[in-house]
């Protein structure tokens, strides 16, 4: 999943992005509101972490600019001050959720997972392939009631595949959504992945869940289904 987070305190930011992509999203910053306003038009990020307070234009105006253009991504608010009527004004604006600085990065990473749960097919934190569980908040993979041991970066993959579960996804969307802008999109590093996930997901099992689609992409599928 593809984080773009706004924010112009830069140590700060650069502590959420180090701590989001060990967790194995993929962040993009922008350090002032024209420059989130833009990328929150032209990257495809699967949830906005928003500061309000921002050089430039202010985290409510980009909110309500990318709003008005019909941009539907959900946008988490981060407030400094406990305030309610900075809360409700966000809300109002067309925030999701919000958080109050100073905060704990569990908590974030919760109201993450909370917001990325929102509109999918995955209503619960366990999402269920057949015999696969995906647990979201720990990442812990198991089938057959054996665990599943994965790197971040396919955790990420794994965990794409299953919120869009029985739905090809091209590997375009793949790389848009598990890889911020600085990554190769000429590179076979999707085939490379899909790869190692077989190995440790269907290898051993009869009934295989991860398909490849000839020309268009992947599909993670339980074998009901
Ligand atoms: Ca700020």
């Amino acid at each position: 999943m593809r984080i773009l987070l706004v924010e112009d305190e830069e140590d700060l930011a650069d502590i959420i992005k180090k701590g989001l992509e060990e967790e194995g999203y993929s962040v993009d910053v922008a350090r002032d509101g024209e420059e989130g306003l833009y990328m929150a038009e032209n990257l495809p990020a699967d949830i906005v972490v928003l500061d309000i307070m921002l050089p430039v234009m202010d985290g409510l105006s980009l909110l309500s600019e990318v709003r008005k253009k019909g941009i539907a991504t959900p946008v988490l608010l981060l407030t400094a001050r406990d305030t309610l009527s900075d809360k409700i004004k966000g809300l109002d604006t067309g925030a999701d959720d919000y958080i109050t600085k100073p905060f704990e990065f569990t908590e974030l990473l919760a109201r993450i997972r909370s917001l990325l749960r929102r509109g999918t097919v995955a209503k619960e934190a366990t999402i269920r392939i057949g015999d696969l569980e995906i647990h979201t908040a720990s990442h812990a993979v198991k089938r057959g009631g054996g665990t599943i041991k994965l790197s971040a970066r396919e955790y990420a993959l794994l965990e794409y595949l299953a919120y869009n579960k029985n739905s090809v996804v091209s590997r375009m969307e793949i790389t848009e959504h598990i890889y911020d802008e600085t990554f190769d999109k000429d590179s076979n590093i999707v085939d490379v992945y899909m790869n190692y996930l077989r190995n440790k997901v269907d290898r051993g099992f009869e009934k295989k869940l991860l398909h490849t689609v000839r020309g268009v992409g992947y599909m993670l599928k339980g074998p009901e289904e």
